[in-house]
């Protein structure tokens, strides 16, 4: 038996583990008690990896035109229809969709080839649907896309406001965290802003069941409030800030009554105040938001709602406090630090950096490509798939995730796809109905079996390593990218012979002549100090946190400190946000409030997750949850079967009546697929509106009709 450290593929907490390795299986995986993340402890998925392992149902050949096959003729074919799509249409035609998932090795080399070799923009990410409207706010509030916070600050501080976040079920091991600092230090509150009664609320000092869509209100009334109630911090904002008398205005708009914010929110105005009261008489204020705040068309105001707050009561760049977004996939974080969303560069630059494509032009030599480095942003997530449907993206490489699934609107994204004169697939699982709509299928490595690095939700680098050899002729990505790349043409730029080598250039254009750009810019995003590891420095890296670079050879906990931030003069700018509904209206047709999440034991489209009896023993099918006095007014009880109608398709699902669901409002999860259940596609309810700032769908906000079944 041997032991090997690697991290969880699961959330984005980013849980060091301790697999124990017997003869070519690990059989048992415990929380690694040296990771910084979770000292030793995992949740029930986590402790569930071990079984969710072996080789049964894996890809394990490639497939071409539907018929096994072998590497070499896969990869010419790819290699030769990308480069047809090319000549006859433009770079242009050509897209990449990655995902959380994939490591930051991998997701380097895609967007190498993709933006720097290929020519296109187009390559953007399933992290849209997850945490891009949480760094549109970083980069209109801070100027760059930089998360302030660490896990410390969870324990280091007074008050804990948690907006849109189910932390018990999505992020269980920070959940832990805050419950034992919760137990250590009595004097910790607890405020818990979710339309739901989750787990969660178990912690809760003070539970807000605001109205879905209200969280902008419910800010910039905290901050209209502090400002009447002269808590505002005016050294902090006339030292640090620019654009507050522009934000109090806009705050200012509305009522900004204590009763009218209570009422728009539909809340108890006693119970607002105490929140806005906690919030104002405490300094140590952590914010910590997720998916119930970015996945809205206005989410990218609702962050800046939530960032106005703490500038304003200078609660940030200090211990136990600052506005923290928390990811849901593994390495979101890590696909941003390499160009993964399509409105980035490379390197967390984006189009408009200064002297950004001249800086990676020069870095990866393409200056002699025709095309070369694109002008600027290409589609977000939604707008790909439907520049897919018009005809004019002809060609898509999917890595390590299911559009099909996830996205809004998935009966227009399984349109699209029929449609695409060529769809390469790179996943693990045969199951996958994504396969369908695949004309080359190529077998790809999967944890355990993959080695590289992932970044987590407190900008932590940690690495994967590879435990076990995947099965078969399964084959890690960014070999499979070079292998295009080289059959494009471009082997000497893709002639990596180990992650250590990619994570190197990676490191290296961090930090490569970045004499352009604000200094805090600058430094921020270099992780030049973790350059030029050999395979076994690499192989031994331990956690940490970036930047990494001379001024910080061990790490960053926290940014911001100085109060500079990462723009021009070094002012963090506040954003005049106004409140404004969701974008899918309530109707006679459909008047229910449809919102969607995760549930504890599952993760994503449950491809590893439910072959572990355990975990499917949670949440065993599909299921709506439904208030009471909803479910008997619609005539529907507990576990019988009820039918929600939405944008683009039905869902069947096992009647849940819960207290905890608001009126007029419904919850399902979003994991089902195609595979396990094809009349439970969450995605189908939804309807393709995205915010116009960050990209990301209103996945939290649909407008369903609901009949028993
Ligand atoms: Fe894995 Fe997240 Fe659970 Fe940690 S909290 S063990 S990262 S799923």
């Amino acid at each position: 038996m041997r032991e090997a450290r690697t991290t969880c593929p699961y959330c984005g907490v980013g849980c060091g583990v301790v697999a124990s390795v017997e003869k070519s299986e690990i059989v048992d995986v415990q929380g690694d008690p040296q990771h910084p993340a979770n000292f030793g402890r995992l949740c029930v998925k986590g402790s569930a990896l071990h079984e969710t392992l072996g080789h049964g149902g894996r890809l394990t050949r490639p497939i071409v035109d539907g018929v096994e096959s072998d590497w070499d003729t896969a990869l010419d074919a790819v290699a030769s229809r990308l480069r047809a799509v090319r000549d006859a249409l433009g770079p242009e035609a050509l897209a990449a969709y990655l995902s959380g998932q994939l490591l930051t090795e991998d997701y380097y080399v895609a967007n190498k080839l993709f933006k720097g070799f290929l020519g296109t923009p187009h390559l953007d990410t399933n992290s849209r649907l997850c945490m891009a409207s949480a760094v549109a706010a970083h980069k209109r509030a801070f100027g760059a896309d930089a998360v302030p916070c660490c896990y410390e600050d969870l324990e280091e501080a007074e008050l804990v406001v948690l907006v849109g976040s189910n932390l018990a079920w999505n992020h269980p091991v920070l959940y832990q965290r805050l419950k034992v600092a919760k137990q250590r230090n009595p004097l910790l509150r607890v405020v818990v802003i979710d339309p739901r009664v989750t787990d969660t609320c178990e912690l809760a000092d003070l539970y807000l069941g605001l109205k879905p869509g209200s969280d902008a209100r419910l800010f910039t009334g905290l901050l209209a409030w502090m400002a009447a109630r002269n808590k505002l911090d005016r050294v902090y904002l006339e030292a640090h800030t620019q654009g507050f008398e522009e934000a109090l205005a806009a705050a200012q708009e509305q009522d900004a009554g204590v009763e009218a914010i209570a009422a728009d929110c539909d809340l108890d105005a006693e119970r607002l105040e105490t929140f806005f009261y906690w919030f104002a008489s405490h300094l140590h204020v952590v914010t910590l938001f997720s998916q119930g705040v970015n996945q809205s068309t206005s989410g990218t105001d609702k962050g800046n709602a939530i960032i106005n707050c703490h500038l304003a009561g200078g609660k940030i760049g200090l211990p136990g406090a600052g506005p923290f977004s928390i990811t849901g996939q593994p390495n979101a974080m890590g696909g941003r630090e390499v160009g993964g969303l399509a409105n980035q560069l490379a390197a967390h630059m984006d189009y408009d950096t200064p002297g950004a494509r001249d800086r990676v032009t020069r870095f990866w030599a393409t200056e002699r490509l025709v095309p070369c480095l694109p002008e600027g942003p290409g589609h977000k997530a939604v707008a790909l798939f439907e520049a897919i449907e018009r005809g004019e993206v002809q060609a898509l490489w999917i890595m390590a995730t299911n559009p099909a699934v996830s996205l809004p609107r998935t009966d227009r994204v399984r349109a699209a796809l029929a449609k695409c004169p060529l769809v390469i697939v790179s996943d693990c699982m045969a199951n996958a109905d994504l396969l369908a709509y695949a004309d080359i299928v190529l077998p790809a490595s999967s944890w355990s079996e993959k080695d590289g690095t992932v970044t987590n939700s407190e900008r932590r680098i940690s690495r994967q390593r590879g435990i076990l050899p995947p099965p078969g002729e399964a084959r890690h990505d960014w070999w499979a990218l070079c292998e295009v790349a080289k059959r494009l043409g471009f082997g000497e730029a893709f002639g990596y012979t180990h992650p250590s080598e990619i994570f190197d250039e990676h490191a290296r254009l961090s930090g490569f002549e970045n004499g352009e750009g604000p200094d805090e810019w600058r430094r921020l995003f270099d992780i030049s100090g973790l350059a030029g590891l050999d395979r076994a420095a690499y192989d031994a890296l331990e956690p940490i946190q970036w930047p990494v670079n001379a001024a910080a050879p061990r790490g960053t906990a926290r940014l911001f400190i100085d109060g500079r931030f990462a723009t021009p003069d070094g002012l963090a700018r506040m954003v005049a946000v106004r409140s404004r509904p969701p974008a899918q209206a309530l109707d006679a047709a459909r008047p229910l409030r449809l919102n969607t999440g995760r549930v504890r034991d599952q993760w994503h489209t449950m491809t590893r997750t439910a072959r572990s009896p355990r975990l499917m023993n949670h949440r065993a099918e599909p299921f709506i949850e439904i208030a009471p006095e909803d479910a008997a007014a619609l005539g529907v009880e507990e576990q019988g079967l009820a039918c929600l109608q939405g944008a683009g398709g039905r869902y069947v699902g096992r009647v849940r009546v819960s207290r905890g669901q608001r009126r007029g409002e419904v919850f399902v999860p979003m994991h089902w697929n195609g595979y396990f259940s094809g009349s439970a596609l969450s995605g189908a309810l939804i309807d393709a509106h995205v915010d116009p700032v960050s990209g990301q769908p209103e996945s939290k906000h649909g407008a369903v009709a609901l009949d028993p079944l």
